[in-house]
């Protein structure tokens, strides 16, 4: 007979706190549940065989129990531990980054999104790959994170309006413009003369936001943008995501908006 409670499921740890004597209570990211809870129970003992699977960041095939309101994890065998990840400091912050954004916006009991789950395994492989360029690893994880920001952005309905002016309509020419948090895009030289609290944002920024947003990642990977130009398009995501995460805070309306 098959055990209709148990369920076996792909996860990325987002991250993990101590529960009692010895347990873990761990916040997964799967493929088949969206994001859920569940204990590891005995996980921080000595002889614990799960230990190492459930670290955060790692990838994780798990068989799951139904527990009465958490799940139990019963088995756990990690697939990627994205080594890399954990042995460079700077490489450490983009996947916490990566890995709080995704915990941040995605409320718990969502219904699964495979394609989101494949988004994440993706950007953590892009982060944790030797590239073996001369580059910092700061600029290696410019593009994977800036590629992840903006298809975030697509899965919770925040799709930046970048083609037509987000208060007029107009189209928007290869001109610097500005940028608006709230409207959520580009905003017209002549409208953004009369409107407060808009960011500006060069032609060249606008230029990559837009490839971006259309691109599969290897296109978007022969992108070369200038220093200047990378700090800019970081900023305005970084302004762009600490607005929406302020409203979510301040509205309770907010996540029926990522349900829908
Ligand atoms: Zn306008």
């Amino acid at each position: 007979m098959p055990d209709f409670r148990s369920i076996r499921a792909e996860a990325v740890v987002l991250r993990h706190s101590n529960l009692g004597e010895a347990d873990r209570l761990l916040t997964l990211y799967t493929r088949e549940l969206g994001k859920v809870r569940a204990i590891a129970k005995g996980a921080r003992k000595m002889t614990s065989r799960k230990a190492g699977h459930i670290e955060p960041f790692t990838r994780v095939r798990l068989q799951l129990a139904k527990g009465r309101d958490l799940f139990i994890v019963t088995q756990a065998e990690t697939i990627d531990s994205y080594q890399p990840l954990r042995e460079n400091l700077t490489k450490t912050g983009y996947a916490a980054y990566v890995i709080e954004l995704l915990d941040r916006f995605v409320p718990d009991e969502e219904a699964a999104t495979p394609s989101l789950f494949r988004l994440l395994t993706e950007t953590l492989s892009r982060l944790a790959a030797d590239t073996s360029t001369s580059l910092s690893a700061s600029s290696e994880a410019w593009l994977p994170v800036r590629y992840y920001e903006m298809r975030l952005l697509d899965f919770l309905g925040f799709r930046p309006q970048l083609f037509e002016c987000a208060n007029c309509g107009r189209e928007i020419l290869p001109q610097d413009q500005f940028f608006s948090f709230s409207a959520g895009g580009a905003i017209c030289p002549r409208c953004g003369e009369g409107l407060a609290g808009l960011q500006k944002i060069s032609v060249e920024a606008l230029k990559y936001l837009r490839h971006f947003q259309r691109s599969t990642y290897r296109e978007a990977s022969r992108a070369q943008p200038e220093a200047d130009t990378q700090k800019e398009v970081e900023a305005l995501m970084q302004g762009y995501f600490t607005h929406l995460l302020e409203r979510q805070l301040n509205t309770p309306g907010f996540i029926k908006r990522i349900k829908s």
